[in-house]
C-alpha cells in the first residue's frame, strides 16, 4: 500500500530536466497550466553549487537561493524537495500526480511518453552510445526521483519522440544500410517537445485543428532546429543522429561537408575529440564572430562590425534554405512559426529570414514584428497566403501535459 493517500484530484506534475551537473524543475498545476514553483540547481558536485527556487505563492517573497555544496543529484533532488516542502508544495503532497522527466534520446523505440519501469530504464541506458552527454544525466534524474517517491508514476518524455513519424526517406542517411543499421545511424531529430507544442499552438492561433494545417517550426535558441509538420505529424527535421546537424547555432556548425572532419583529422592533425569539440562548442555564431548571443551580435553590427555582420548573414542564409526546403517538403505551408530565445525575441532575425521569400507567400509586417510580447502572435500582414507567427515555446508545460495525459486520474483537468 502506498503511504501516500490518493487525492481525489491529484492535478500537479513535477517536471525534471536533469543535466550532467544541473537539475531544472517546475511544478505545474494541470487545471490551468499555472507554475506553482520553478528552479534550478547548478554546478552539482562542485564547491560552488547553487540552488535558485521561485514559487509565486510561496514563503520568503517567492524566491530563495542556496549556495552550499550539493554533492550529487540525489542531494540536489532532496534539496529541491525541501524547498518545495517549505512552500507547502512538497513531494509528499497528495495533489502530486506524477513526475515527468525530459529524456533527450528515445531512439527508435519511443515514439510516445512512457511510464518508467525497469525495462524503460534499460532501454534508455542502451541508447547512451548515441546520446553520451545527455541520457546518462537523464537517467540519474529518473533513478533519484524514483528512489524518493517509488510509489509515484514517473514518466519519460523524449526529445526525439515527435520526430518518429518522419518517413524513412527523411530519416535515413544515404550511407551503406548494413553499417547504418548495425550502429543505429539515422536521423532522430531533437527539440521534439518544443516542435510538438509550438506546432499545436500555431494551429490554435490559426483557429484550426492541428490535423488541418502544415507548419514550419523554427526553434531558434542557442541550439536551433527546424521542422516540417504536416497535419500535426513531423515529416522532417533539421537535427540528425545528434543535435549537430542543420541550422547554424550558437556554438554548433550545423550542416557541414562530412569530409571537413577527415580533413581536420588528416591535414590539421586534430583528434576526434578535438574535432567534436570544435564543431559542437567552438563553431556556429561563436566560431564565426566570437559571440553567440544574438543581442550582442546585433549591437556589434550596428557599430559596423564586419565579422558580426557576416556571421549574421551566414545564420540567415542557412535559415532561408531550410524554409525553402521545408516548403518543398510540405507542398502547402499554412504557417511559419518562430520560437525559442532568438525566434521569440530577435525581430531582425525574423525579418531577415523571411525577406525575399514572397514567392513562398511569406512576408512580415514591420509594426507587428516589432511588438514584444510573451503571447503567440501573427506578424504577417492580413491576407498573407502563409501566416508568419511568433509562438513562445514551453517545453516544461508540454512535458507536464504529456505526463498528465498518460497518468493523470482527473484527465478532465488537462490544459
Ligand atoms: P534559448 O536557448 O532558447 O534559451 O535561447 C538563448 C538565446 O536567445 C541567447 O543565446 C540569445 O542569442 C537569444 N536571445 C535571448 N534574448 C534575446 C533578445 N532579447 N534579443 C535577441 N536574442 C535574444
Amino acid at each position: 500500500m502506498s503511504p501516500y493517500p490518493k487525492a481525489e484530484h491529484a492535478t500537479r506534475v513535477l517536471v525534471l530536466n536533469s543535466g550532467s551537473s544541473s537539475l531544472k524543475y517546475q511544478l505545474l498545476d494541470m487545471r490551468d497550466g499555472s507554475r506553482l514553483a520553478a528552479g534550478l540547481v547548478e554546478r552539482i558536485g562542485e564547491k560552488t553549487s547553487r540552488l535558485v527556487h521561485t514559487a509565486p505563492t510561496g514563503a520568503d517573497e517567492g524566491r530563495r537561493e542556496r549556495t552550499d555544496r550539493i554533492a550529487d543529484h540525489a542531494k540536489a533532488l532532496e534539496a529541491v524537495a525541501d524547498e518545495l516542502a517549505h512552500d507547502e508544495l512538497g513531494l509528499d503532497s497528495p495533489e502530486l500526480a506524477a513526475i515527468g522527466h525530459r529524456v533527450v534520446h528515445g531512439g527508435l523505440k519511443f515514439s510516445e511518453p512512457v511510464v518508467v519501469d525497469d525495462g524503460v530504464l534499460a532501454e534508455i541506458e542502451r541508447l547512451v552510445p548515441v546520446a553520451p552527454l545527455h541520457n546518462p544525466a537523464n537517467l540519474i534524474g529518473i533513478r533519484t526521483a524514483r528512489a524518493l517517491r517509488p510509489d509515484l508514476p514517473q514518466v519519460a518524455v523524449f526529445d526525439t519522440a515527435f520526430h518518429r513519424t518522419m518517413p524513412e526517406h527523411a530519416a535515413r542517411y544515404a550511407i551503406d544500410t548494413a553499417t547504418a543499421d548495425a550502429h543505429r545511424i539515422r536521423r532522430y531529430g531533437f527539440h521534439g517537445t518544443s516542435h510538438a507544442y509550438v506546432s499545436r499552438r500555431t494551429a490554435e492561433l490559426l483557429g484550426k485543428d492541428p490535423s488541418e494545417v502544415n507548419v514550419i517550426v523554427l526553434h531558434l535558441g542557442n541550439g536551433a532546429s527546424a521542422s516540417a509538420v504536416a497535419g500535426g505529424r513531423c515529416v522532417d527535421t533539421s537535427m540528425g543522429l545528434t543535435p549537430l546537424e542543420g541550422l547554424v547555432m550558437g556554438t554548433r556548425s550545423g550542416d557541414i561537408d562530412p569530409a571537413v572532419t577527415f580533413h581536420l583529422r588528416r591535414v590539421a592533425g586534430m583528434s576526434v575529440d578535438e574535432i567534436d569539440e570544435l564543431l559542437n562548442k567552438k563553431s556556429g555564431l561563436v566560431g564565426l564572430c566570437g559571440d553567440n548571443d544574438m543581442r550582442e551580435i546585433r549591437r556589434r553590427i550596428d557599430a559596423g562590425d564586419e565579422r558580426a555582420r557576416l556571421a549574421f548573414s551566414i545564420y540567415i542564409h542557412r535559415l532561408k534554405k531550410y524554409i525553402g526546403a521545408y516548403s518543398a517538403v510540405l507542398g502547402r505551408v499554412d504557417a511559419v512559426a518562430f520560437t525559442a530565445g532568438v525566434g521569440e525575441n530577435a525581430a531582425e532575425v525574423r525579418e531577415a529570414a523571411v525577406a525575399g521569400l514572397e514567392v513562398f507567400g511569406l512576408a512580415v509586417d514591420a509594426q507587428r514584428n516589432a511588438v514584444r510580447s510573451g503571447e503567440p502572435r501573427i506578424i504577417s500582414p492580413d491576407g498573407a497566403r502563409t501566416v508568419v507567427a511568433v509562438v513562445p515555446t514551453d517545453e516544461e508545460l508540454e512535458i507536464a501535459r504529456q505526463t498528465f495525459a498518460l497518468v493523470g486520474e482527473d484527465r478532465t483537468a488537462i490544459v
